[in-house]
């Protein structure tokens, strides 16, 4: 995994970005539930990050959340993601970030699936699909 950071002005993101993928990754906001193109994707490969690339999850800890946005039990790596406290529209959350380009990826909850426990709720724009050949 490359551990280069990247770091891009708003309008250098806006130029390789579709308008979603800005939405989303550089302004957090939040694709609406069950809009989105890996809600139910139960194909083998893994996901990257749509901004930068950055591998994040395997398929392998995708799991059926019922919660409308594709939903993981774990990175494919600690280091992969970075986690900031979110108190926006009055909730105590969890923001999860893409480690190396700090692009908003989705929320993680502690309702999860053993072993972990834990819910990475991600929006699909923020994602990439790389299928398994
Ligand atoms: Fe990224």
């Amino acid at each position: 995994m490359e551990n280069t950071k990247i770091e891009k002005s708003e309008e250098e993101w806006k130029k390789i970005l579709t308008p979603e993928e800005f939405l989303v990754l550089r302004k957090k906001g939040t694709e609406p539930a069950f809009t989105g193109k890996y809600v139910h994707n139960k194909e083998k490969g893994t996901y990257v990050c749509a901004g930068c690339g950055n591998l994040l999850f395997s398929s392998e800890t995708k799991f059926d959340s019922g919660s409308g946005w594709p939903s993981f039990s774990a990175p494919v790596a600690p280091d992969a993601v970075s986690l900031k406290s979110d108190r926006s529209l009055f909730m105590k959350r969890t923001e999860v970030l893409c480690a190396r380009c700090k692009g908003h990826l989705g929320h993680v909850f502690d309702d999860g699936p053993k072993p972990t426990g834990q819910r990475f709720c991600m929006n699909s724009v923020s994602l990439r699909f790389m299928k398994k050949e």
